[in-house]
């Protein structure tokens, strides 16, 4: 089984910073003109799936499998290339470690089963970029790359040029279903720009997701899913929306909606604004094994008057704390 060994390879592509898993593998198929199922060979992953665009797996055997100049682990994979950190602050400890060791061993696709309703948000949607970002890689690196941040549901701008990302003519179900390998210098770029305008409120909405997003993915949180728990009860009770100790659900449901509307909570994958959807923060984190997407607690976050960062500056345990990615807060 080609699975099983440890040839180490004569070449893979140096990681961009903040690239997508999948972008660097696409990168490497091109580079030494592999069909996507020889290079899932040489690179020891499983070749009846993708690569894992958000979630990769096998990653302990294709570091071993690395050519020896390389130091890059199957945790700087996870940190760096995957969307593992943005979810890790929101998730129970026992459950991130599983995700975790599933990303890391082979056939570890249950990864994928633990974060399983993420599928119709993060499949539905088309690889995106930013224009900018193309030109300034292109420039600083001699080549574009797919950027992980710019593939997370409800980014739709990017955060460090303030424009809109742009659809590419490559999407998540595509390629997982045709297995297509493609970098983002193989497909057709468009130099297009959509300026944000920052006395609009919906794109100081959707600059402020991006920015949370992206400080999320580098900050190193630690898991403390019961501090912000906490955390949010409190801002809720400052805000008027506790009643001795129960949270108005029905108010704040409404006020968060009549703040975005409802189709920028659509646009942004917030299921706030759906009908039937009950904000329910004393029973966001209870320790069951399933994951929540992150995007409603950032909503509420920036609701509160807070950025990701700030909120997380307020939980005392956090504030002084260096970022630590083994560090569990609970
Ligand atoms: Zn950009």
């Amino acid at each position: 089984m080609i699975q099983n060994r440890k040839d180490v390879m004569g070449y893979f592509p140096d990681p961009y910073p903040d690239e997508l898993f999948y972008s660097i593998c696409a990168r490497f198929a091109e580079r030494m003109s592999y069909s996507p199922t020889i290079a899932a060979r040489a690179l020891s992953l499983p070749t009846h799936a993708s690569v894992g665009f958000f979630l990769p797996y096998n990653l302990d055997l294709l570091a071993e499998t690395l050519p020896p100049r390389h130091s890059y682990t199957a945790d700087s994979f996870i940190d760096g290339h995957s969307i593992l950190p943005y979810w890790g602050p929101f998730m129970q400890s026992a459950t991130y470690s599983l995700i975790r060791g599933e990303m890391k061993k082979r056939r570890g696709q249950g990864a994928l089963a633990y974060c399983g309703y993420v599928g119709p948000r993060y499949l539905r949607q088309f690889i995106r970029y930013c224009p900018k970002c193309v030109s300034a890689d292109r420039g600083r690196w001699g080549e574009a790359y797919w950027h992980r941040q710019h593939q997370i549901p409800g980014v739709l701008v990017c955060e460090t040029h303030s424009v809109f990302l742009l659809d590419s003519e490559l999407s998540v179900a595509t390629a997982l279903r045709d297995k297509k390998l493609l970098s983002a210098e193989s497909c057709a770029l468009s130099t297009l720009l959509g300026q944000l305008q920052l006395s609009d409120t919906r794109h100081c909405a959707l600059l402020a997701i991006a920015r949370d997003v992206d400080w999320l993915l580098h900050a190193g949180v630690p898991r403390c899913p019961e501090a912000i728990r906490t955390n949010f009860l409190e801002l809720l009770k400052q805000n008027g929306f506790v009643r001795k100790t129960i949270v108005k659900r029905d108010e704040l449901r409404s006020a968060i909606i009549k703040r975005y509307s409802s189709s920028l909570l659509c646009e942004l994958c917030s299921s706030i604004g759906e009908p039937g959807h009950i904000v329910d923060v004393a029973k966001l984190y209870r320790a069951h094994i399933s994951v929540r997407d992150p995007i409603n607690q950032l909503v509420l976050m920036h609701f509160l008057g807070h950025t990701a960062q700030s909120f997380f500056a307020t939980i005392p345990a956090i504030m002084n704390l260096s970022p630590d990615r083994s560090g569990v807060l609970e």
